[in-house]
């Protein structure tokens, strides 16, 4: 029997994690989006940063969606992912963290000494990896307003083809959903530094500095604003800027470039996975770990798939 095709509406990266796997398993598909993906606005890497199993449902799949991340980076060596040394600064004070990672050590990093932990994390170049995952010419590029979606979901209805959604934080209003999720937006500044030829990340309470070696980049941040009507926090900003000026005095000489990314945020912080009706599935609110949730996901999306068929 011929596969019905299905219609990804979203080349963020929970459509395009997708588009690699259906390619991969040879089923027919199509991707359409208009161009206006988050995922390009982040900052982003991925960490285990010392979560662990076995304490929370959300706990696991967040283990569980790192594991498959690193298993597709070792396995695909993709293109815009970059293994870093990721260095946690914290003292004997932050109880939260001397759990989390243990009594601070003392680590070294270009002659200055600092307590804390160094993970390996990867860093992502959005662009790039998108590109790696599902190429940009390969995408339609339209945006599907709600009378054309009405049109399709009759198709849908007829068995003619099977949607899913992965249309993030800007699709989210137009599809009634049980579990509710909202916009968190979040600001970072970019400013362009040459510190070497390493890339490497820095985290503390204040916030993260990244540094991406390939185009001497830093960012800052990122911040959470309270809604998606905020304006981003500056002074916020201005901290982070300040705290790790003490690391790289060099911060306070270059011009902060203000960037904003939307994210949706779950109902308690959990991405939403479901089947709307038959054939109609929606995958959205990746919060804070965009990057390696799709992994995870995918394979449930699979299970529906095959239940449906
Ligand atoms: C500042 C910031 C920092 C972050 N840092 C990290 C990090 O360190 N690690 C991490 O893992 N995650 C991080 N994230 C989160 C991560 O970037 C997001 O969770 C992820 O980008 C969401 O991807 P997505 O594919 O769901 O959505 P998107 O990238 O927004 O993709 C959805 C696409 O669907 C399209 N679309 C919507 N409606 C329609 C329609 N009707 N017709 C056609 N197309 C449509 C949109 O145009 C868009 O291109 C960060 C986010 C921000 C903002």
């Amino acid at each position: 029997m011929e596969k019905i095709k299905t219609l990804i509406i979203g080349g963020g990266v929970m459509g395009r994690v997708l588009a690699y796997k259906f390619r991969q398993r040879g089923c027919p598909f199509e991707v359409l989006d208009s161009g206006h993906s988050c995922a390009v606005n982040s900052m982003p890497f991925v960490s285990s940063y010392g979560i662990q199993e076995g304490l929370s449902p959300l706990g696991d799949l967040l283990v569980d969606s790192y594991k498959k991340f690193c298993q597709f980076y070792d396995e695909e060596n993709p293109e815009g992912v970059e293994k870093v040394d990721h260095y946690i600064l914290y003292s004997n004070q932050d109880q939260k963290l001397v759990k989390r990672f243990g009594v601070p050590r003392s680590l070294d990093f270009r002659n200055k000494t600092f307590e804390g932990h160094r993970l390996t994390s990867h860093l992502i170049r959005p662009k790039t990896f998108l590109e790696f995952l599902f190429p940009q010419n390969k995408i339609t590029q339209h945006f599907l307003t709600t009378t054309e979606l009405q049109k399709i979901i009759k198709e849908v209805q007829q068995q003619k083809m099977k949607i899913i959604f992965c249309s993030g934080a800007l699709g989210h209003k137009s599809i009634e959903a049980p579990k509710s999720s909202k916009i968190v937006a979040g600001a970072y500044y970019e400013l362009g530094l040459d510190l070497g030829a390493k890339s490497f990340i820095f985290t503390t309470e204040e916030g993260n500095l990244i540094y991406e070696a390939s185009e001497s980049k830093i960012f800052l941040g990122a911040t959470s604003e309270p809604n998606e009507f905020a304006l981003p926090d500056l002074k916020c900003l201005e901290t982070i800027r300040g705290f790790y000026a003490q690391f790289f005095p060099e911060l306070l000489e270059v011009k902060a470039h203000l960037k904003v990314g939307l994210r949706l945020k779950g109902s308690k912080r959990y991405p939403r996975m479901m089947k709307l009706q038959d054939g109609l599935i929606l995958m959205d609110s990746l919060y804070k770990n965009g990057w390696s949730l799709p992994f995870s996901l995918c394979d449930k999306v699979f299970k529906l798939l095959d239940e449906i068929e």
